[in-house]
């Protein structure tokens, strides 16, 4: 027999950020008012959390965007961009509590 799963009980499939950890590091964000092209490449859950992440990719530069608020029409900053192999380490310290 096979337990019937329902929707309550799956977990969620996008990461949800962990607390920060003690002597975390600030990332700098700024505020975002020009929209370029970018492509997001991972994310964080924003279904059941305020503040959700995304890794994004343009032109070769990797940055992460802070997304707060009405998930249609949210507040968003953005850090620096980075080349692929620093933002994919800010990306993990971000998941791991360490950076935020
Ligand atoms: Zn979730």
């Amino acid at each position: 027999m096979i337990d019937q799963i329902s929707a309550w009980d799956m977990p969620c499939p996008a990461p949800h950020l962990p607390p920060l950890q003690k002597g975390s590091t600030p990332l700098g964000w700024h505020v975002v008012h020009r929209f370029a092209r970018y492509r997001v490449v991972a994310w964080t859950c924003h279904e059941h959390r305020e503040t959700w992440y995304e890794l994004c990719s343009a032109g070769g530069l990797v940055f992460v965007r802070r997304m707060t608020g009405d998930p249609m029409k949210p507040q968003i900053a953005q850090t620096d961009a980075w080349c692929e192999v620093e933002a994919r380490a800010v990306w993990v310290a971000l998941l791991s509590g360490r950076v935020r």
